[in-house]
């Protein structure tokens, strides 16, 4: 057993800037390194907001950077093999950690913090005994009852047989591909998805996350005709913010558009000049949103 304890780990992950840090073991299921002895679980609280990008987003792409460097903190310090494997499907590892409650939206659960958190995971080489956990209470989420995430979501994603992937306005964002057309209405509509990247509508809706509304804030790190023009400047900024993932000129665009559906302002001349875009998404974007403009 390592000289490294769960308690530990919590204080370097709360040093990185994460709100908890959970300790347990892999199973074959989770699709772990053989090495890997221990995982940890990083989760990071942000106050939700945006108009066009979702507040989650800058916080995962931060817990993404603190997560790297306290891993290398571990593997300097401890002399341990220290994996990132954010990449893994966390939700099933949620599902059987006890401190976590997964709501009807399929989401997460924290107490206090409701779904509004971000996650990423390390794997390390030694074994740990596991944290200690409080059981989340039921009685917090309580959607047999509440089904309230259902009748948010504007697109029917959330079913009593399931959630519905194909459904879901973020599966379709920024994709590089043209969204479906009876999706397109609810990009940065007041009430609506976000303009360029996310939605949470099924969050807002959530008693469980009535705290966190309290702190909604619809403040961005961009302006629209900021992403409309979308210059090498705007793109470096998003891939510093949301990561380089994300710093794609054309689906930035494609989105963009959409949103300035509901934008005030005059956005028609440049609407024009990107219905001549090769991308096909761009193009037809911008051909939707003008013969909105002009009905
Ligand atoms: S909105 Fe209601 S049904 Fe949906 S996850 Fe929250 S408590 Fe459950
Ligand atoms: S993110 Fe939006 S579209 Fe997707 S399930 Fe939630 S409310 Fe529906």
């Amino acid at each position: 057993m390592s000289v490294l304890t769960h308690q530990t780990i919590s204080h370097l992950a709360a040093e990185h800037g994460f709100s908890a840090a959970y300790c347990f073991m892999p199973e074959t299921e989770d699709h772990a390194p053989e090495e890997v002895r221990t995982l940890v679980l990083l989760t990071r609280a942000y106050a939700p907001g945006g108009w066009l990008v979702d507040h989650f987003y800058p916080c995962s792409n931060a817990a993404y950077h603190q997560a790297k460097r306290m891993g290398e903190r571990l593997a300097a310090e401890y002399g341990l093999r220290v994996w990132s494997l954010g990449n893994l499907r966390l939700k099933p590892m949620c599902r059987r950690l006890s401190a976590f409650g997964t709501g009807l939206n399929t989401l997460n659960y924290l107490p206090e913090i409701g779904s509004r958190f971000c996650m990423e995971l390390l794997g390390l080489s030694e074994p740990i005994e596991p944290t200690p956990m409080i059981p989340y209470s039921r009685e917090l989420l309580p959607c047999a009852e509440c089904k309230r995430c259902m009748t948010a979501c504007p697109t029917g994603a959330i079913t009593e047989a399931g959630f519905i992937k194909e459904r879901c306005i973020r599966f379709h964002m920024m994709n590089g591909k043209p969204m479906p057309e009876d999706m397109r209405p609810f990009i940065g509509a007041s009430n609506g998805a976000k303009g360029i990247l996310g939605c949470d509508l099924c969050q807002r809706a959530c008693p469980a996350n009535a705290r966190s509304e309290k702190e909604y804030d619809t403040a961005d790190d961009f302006t629209l005709v900021e992403l409309l023009t979308c210059e090498k400047e705007a793109l470096s900024r998003v891939s510093d913010l949301y990561g380089k993932n994300y710093a794609i000129r054309n689906r930035i665009l494609a989105q963009a558009i959409l949103a300035a559906a509901h934008a005030e302002g005059e956005l028609g001349d440049q609407l024009e000049a990107l219905k001549a875009s090769p991308s096909p998404a761009v193009a037809e974007h911008a051909a939707w949103v003008l013969g909105k403009m002009k009905k």
